[in-house]
């Protein structure tokens, strides 16, 4: 597996489509010829390629993790009654984005999805709702994490955008009056610090039906997995979710920065990074590694 993974490597550093995402400047300065790979298995053995010890913000990354978290607290009627299941069609940023009777977002990994559900993330009696996200992200990756503190600042000053979609969801209600805190807890969940190796343990939980491959701790129950693994198949990959489907046949979720995570269900977890992303906001050398590799070793679910 490891001569596989660094085989890949190979095979799409040359690679030089796409850009880094500069819609949030900070983004903007990622070195474009970062590339790792790495693979957890839900008995914890890990298989890497390139750098994977660079860190990279999770971003949208971020997202099917904070929902679990959510689901954990609220329990699955709260939130369906907030956030839809559906896929949008739309790009991940997109303002039409709220369902056109219920006014819900339409799913939990496009922003107006993803802001609601951290707007539910409250703090509790003894731990702010930062803490208590960044106690997650620990938990999962199996270290203390930290806020990329530029990243977070970048985002919050140009994020005229998704200010607009958190106003919206204000209007129909879906979200409370806590709007900017809101943001900011989203804003920073996005700017976490991980690396590919992180990021792969962490897909490598969501196989293992929720519990950490290392500490053996669970990180949300058996019975919420399905329901963050369907919404990753259906919309983790946003507007060419059905492409992916079509391809690749597995949940997973990108992030702006460049990380992609991939679930195996009760195989492994698989992570890439490199910042060079598609129109869709997708890595692109991660894509296509990823389509890679699941080829080879027959991992589509559905030629299972
Ligand atoms: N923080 C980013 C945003 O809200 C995350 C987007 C992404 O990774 N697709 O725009």
């Amino acid at each position: 597996m490891n001569q596989f993974l660094s085989d890949l490597v190979k095979k799409y550093l040359p690679e030089k489509h796409g850009a880094t995402a500069s819609y949030i400047p900070e983004l903007a300065k990622a070195d474009p010829d970062q590339f790792a790979i790495a693979v957890v298995t839900c008995d914890g053995k890990v298989y890497q390629a390139g750098n994977t010890d660079h860190k990279f913000t999770l971003q949208s990354a971020s997202k099917p993790f904070v929902y679990g978290m959510a689901l954990e607290e609220h329990g699955r009627e709260f939130m369906r009654s907030r956030v839809g299941v559906e896929p949008s069609g739309e790009a991940f940023n997109s303002i039409v984005e709220l369902e056109r009777h219920t006014h819900r977002p339409y799913n939990p990994m496009i922003n107006s999805g993803a802001i609601a559900v951290s707007s539910f993330i409250k703090d509790s009696k003894n731990i702010k709702r930062l803490d208590r996200v960044l106690g997650l992200f620990s938990d999962y990756t199996g270290h203390a994490v930290t806020v990329d503190e530029a990243v977070f600042l970048s985002e919050k000053k140009t994020a005229h955008r998704n200010r607009s979609i958190a106003h919206l969801l204000r209007h129909f209600e879906i979200i409370g009056d806590d709007i900017e805190e809101s943001l900011d807890l989203y804003f920073k969940q996005c700017s976490i610090l991980v690396n590919t190796t992180d990021l792969a343990t962490m897909a490598a939980t969501l196989a293992n039906g929720g519990v950490q491959p290392n500490s053996k701790k669970v990180l949300v129950k058996k019975d919420h997995v399905p329901d963050i693994l369907s919404l990753m198949f259906t919309c983790g990959m946003y507007d060419s979710a059905g492409e992916w489907a079509y391809t690749v046949g597995l949940p997973a979720k990108s992030g702006v920065s460049g990380g992609l995570l991939t679930v195996v269900p009760g195989k492994m977890g698989i992570a890439t990074y490199s910042p060079l992303i598609d129109q869709q906001g997708h890595s692109v050398r991660g894509v296509h590694a990823v389509r890679d590799l699941v080829t080879h070793f027959n991992l589509n679910m559905f030629a299972n």
